[in-house]
Order: C-alpha cells, then sequence, then structure tokens
C-alpha cells in the first residue's frame, strides 16, 4: 500500500474505505472541521538528510574503526592506536568535530562486575550523542538509534586476536555517526539520542546500562532502533540482494507476568499491535516513502533464532524497540577470526562490506528519525468506546500537548493485514466514530501536526 493510497486526501481504493462514512462526535471540545494538513508534501528536512547521508563517509567510518585492530570490550584502553579504548575515544572525538557544538557529547560508563564472558571487572562505555528537541511539549520524547563498536571472534574472551569487525557491528556504528553528524544541522521537536556501545558481545551490557537508567529515571524513549549487521547485501550462496533490509518487530513479550496493556491487546485480538509493532508500520511506511525502490521488510518476531542484539534490553523495560539487519547474513565473515579456509576468506573483513548498502539502510533509519522527532507524539489513553452493541466504532483519545497538532487522523486495516489500509482525517476533535465495525477491523489513532507530521498509531483498548 503507498502512502498515495493511505492519504485522506482522496478516496482510498481499499475495500473497507468504500464502506466508509464518518460521524464526528464531541464537538464542542474542539473544532472538527479544522484544515487537514497536507500529509503526501515530503518534509523538506527529511528529503535533505537522505540525500545528505554519504556512503563514502560510512565506508570511512568502518576503515578507521578496523583500524583499531581489536575493539574487543576487554582489549586494551590505553594505546592511541589499538583496542577499545582509542576506538571510544576517536568516536567521540569525531562525533563532537562534526556536531559543531549542536551534539552533546559524553561517555556513559560503569563498571561490569565478572560474569559468564567478563573475566575481570571492565568498565563498559558507550558514546552518546544528544541532539536536544527544539519543542518544549516534545524534548522530553526521546529517539534512541545506537550500534554497537565493540567485536568478537570465535572465543568471544579473546581480546586480543585482530577481529575487524567491519560489519559487525562497524557497519551499524558508522550508520549512526553519519546520521548523528547529518541531522545535527536540523532542527526537531523531539530529541533524538545517537548511541554507539560497548559489549554487546559480552551479553548487552552497554545498552542494558542505558535501558536501565532510562527505566530509573523515568525517561520518554519513544522508540528505539538498533543497527547491527547492516554492511552486506551478499548472503553466504553469493546472490546479492540490495534491495531490502529486515526489521525485527516484537509483538506480545514472553514475560511471565503480563501488562495491562498487553493483556488488554490480547483481549481484543490485539497481538500484531504492540508498540513495537506499530513503531514498525511507521519505519517502513516512512522509510519506504522517502528511500523510493528500497524495502523495509518487517519481520514479526524480536529477533532471529540464537541471537540476541542491543533493542532487547529497551523491550525487556517496556519500550518500543527495533532491529535492522541485512537480509541474508554470511556467518563466515561474523565473530571469525581471520583466515584462509582453502581458497575462501573467513573474517569479518572490509572488502565484505557494501557501502551503498549500508547507507541506504542509515537513510531508512535517519527517514524514520526525522519524521518521528519532527511529528507529534502517537495520542495517549485511546479508548474503543464498548458502553452498548453497535456496528460503528467510536474511538475517544486524549488530546495531544504539542502546540502544532492540527488534528487527527483515525487509520486501519483488516485483521490479517501487517499494514495501516485506509484512513480518515476527523479534525482537531478527541472523539470520533466511524462507519466501520470494530468487530471486523484493527483501528489506529494517529496526532497530525500543522506541517503534515503523522504520529505513530495508538491501539484503541475497549473503554467506556
Ligand atoms: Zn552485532
Amino acid at each position: 500500500m503507498t502512502p498515495q493510497q493511505l492519504s485522506p486526501q482522496g478516496p482510498s481504493r481499499s475495500r473497507l474505505a468504500v464502506l466508509l462514512a464518518l460521524a464526528l462526535a464531541g464537538a464542542a471540545q474542539a473544532a472538527p472541521t479544522a484544515p487537514q494538513p497536507d500529509l503526501a508534501r515530503h518534509q523538506p528536512q527529511v528529503d535533505q538528510i537522505v540525500a545528505a547521508i554519504s556512503a563514502q563517509r560510512i565506508e570511512g567510518y568502518i576503515r578507521k574503526l578496523v583500524s583499531f585492530q581489536t575493539r574487543h570490550t576487554m582489549s586494551d584502553t590505553t594505546s592511541d592506536t589499538t583496542g577499545i579504548g582509542a576506538a571510544r575515544r576517536w568516536i567521540k572525538s569525531e562525533l563532537e568535530r562534526c556536531g559543531g557544538g549542536r551534539l552533546q557529547v559524553a561517555f556513559d560508563s560503569h563498571v561490569a562486575p565478572v560474569s559468564a564472558r567478563i573475566s575481570r571487572p571492565t568498565e563498559i562505555v558507550n558514546v552518546v550523542a544528544t541532539l536536544p528537541g527544539k519543542q518544549a511539549a516534545s524534548k522530553d520524547r526521546m529517539y534512541v538509534v545506537s550500534g554497537h563498536y565493540d567485536t568478537r571472534v570465535n572465543d568471544v574472551m579473546d581480546a586480543t586476536t585482530f577481529q575487524p569487525g567491519a560489519n559487525d557491528d562497524a557497519s551499524g556504528t558508522a550508520a549512526v555517526m553519519e546520521m548523528a553528524c547529518v541531522m545535527a544541522r536540523h532542527d526537531f521537536d523531539a530529541t533524538l539520542v545517537f548511541m554507539t556501545v560497548a559489549a554487546e558481545e559480552q551479553g548487552l551490557l552497554g545498552a542494558a546500562h542505558v535501558a536501565e537508567q532510562a527505566k530509573q529515571n523515568n525517561w520518554h524513549i519513544a522508540g528505539m532502533f538498533t543497527n547491527d549487521i547492516i554492511g552486506s547485501s551478499r548472503g553466504d550462496d553469493g546472490r546479492i540482494d540490495d534491495t531490502q533490509v529486515r526489521l525485527f518487530a516484537e509483538g506480545i513479550p514472553a514475560a511471565k507476568e503480563m501488562s495491562e496493556a498487553n493483556r488488554a491487546l490480547v483481549k481484543t485480538g490485539g497481538e500484531n499491535d504492540s508498540i513495537s509493532r506499530q513503531l514498525a508500520r511507521h519505519v517502513k511506511e516512512q522509510g519506504e516513502r522517502y528511500v523510493p525502490g528500497f524495502k523495509v521488510s518487517v519481520i514479526q518476531r524480536a529477533d532471529r533464532y540464537l541471537r540476541g542484539g542491543d533493542h532487547m534490553p529497551f523491550l525487556e523495560r517496556g519500550y518500543a524497540a527495533l532491529r535492522f539487519t541485512e537480509p541474508a547474513e554470511d556467518f563466515d565473515h561474523q565473530h571469525q577470526v581471520v583466515r584462509k579456509d582453502g581458497n575462501k576468506q573467513i573474517g569479518d573483513l572490509p572488502e565484505f562490506v557494501d557501502y551503498n548498502y549500508t547507507a541506504k539502510v542509515a537513510r531508512v533509519n535517519a527517514a524514520a528519525l526525522a519524521t518521528l522527532a519532527l511529528g507529534p507524539a502517537a495520542p495517549k489513553d485511546v479508548k474503543m468506546l464498548t458502553t452498548k452493541l453497535e456496528n460503528d466504532s467510536t474511538m475517544r483519545w486524549a488530546p495531544n500537548p504539542e502546540p502544532d497538532v492540527a488534528g487527527y487522523r483515525i487509520v486501519w486495516r483488516d485483521t490479517t493485514a501487517a499494514q495501516w489500509q485506509g484512513s480518515q482525517w476527523v479534525g482537531n476533535v478527541t472523539e470520533a466514530s466511524v462507519k466501520l465495525s470494530k468487530d471486523n477491523v484493527f483501528f489506529g489513532v494517529q496526532a497530525v501536526d500543522t506541517d503534515g507530521n503523522v504520529s505513530v498509531a495508538t491501539y484503541p483498548t475497549p473503554g467506556r
């Protein structure tokens, strides 16, 4: 479904849209006739950001990261040329240089005690670059994008062997650095946090430290993406596919205790409407809109079998979090000591990275982050009113706090569909009815600002 078909400007071609008629309620609260912003228009900042992302600079970052020989979490921290200490000092200085004073760059450090993959107490240092939001009502809302700059080989405790980690995960680190440098030149309503983290390979320790601080301090992280292994378009069968990226999105978490929010989803069949799936819908829609010809393949699971990533600690703490990974991985070029196996070169070397491909993934990330941070928050307290049996669907929500919110739109899809299929602008109201049965479709409510930026959708849970 293209954004044009989704646009409320003209009738959607979806079967459901034909059936749609809209009745507005709650007219006393606001102006239901509020003019509908132009949703088809590209935001110029987003086009500029996407155009500015450079495969050449990404290649430079990746090759520089490889030059540190090892970025293992327990490698040397004193040398200026090798080891993880030199690597993080270089990342920090690059971000400070390119940010031109607009990025707040800091180390986030803690000491990890001895554990299964940590043989001595080790300082784990993340490099965090923050671009503060400009709108008072939105600056506490944060979007976090990460890559991990640490490396490993076959023996996860081997800190000294050459471990280039060009794809895993200099590619994600370089994408985050490039996004930070390009996006720092623009203003956003919400706050963007660009982080490169350590100790992913030792058990997601760097990302977990940030996620735990977020939870303890009630940081409003409205979305988190990790970019891990986004460097190669070539699968282990030699086939090249540079036309898509996988985006892993969790449904209902496999927690022992189900939260009230998730219980409300399950009760109404909303297993595919978790906050991470809603975020993934936004990323797919906006990513494909601003990076034409490149597909965001949403995979409806948290991660691949036997693998995990830095989105996990955020998911575990109740945040919406997603993982970007290339379409077909080649395990000969991950976690391997650099060596020859007959004629075959094994190891995660820069010669196996497709820099143009990595740049495309960075552009999708940047388009998604920019549209999220320019736009309003997802509406809160969204309820599907269930006071009586009726075939219409009436939703009510709390008004958004942003001063530039123009109004709201209701989106819907068949219960078996993955992406939104129809939409209707309802104006600047906090209650609206749609002549479609809530029994037969899934709904979402989105806030829209005066520039036409659309929020992530919120699923209406039953209420009165
Ligand atoms: Zn990785």
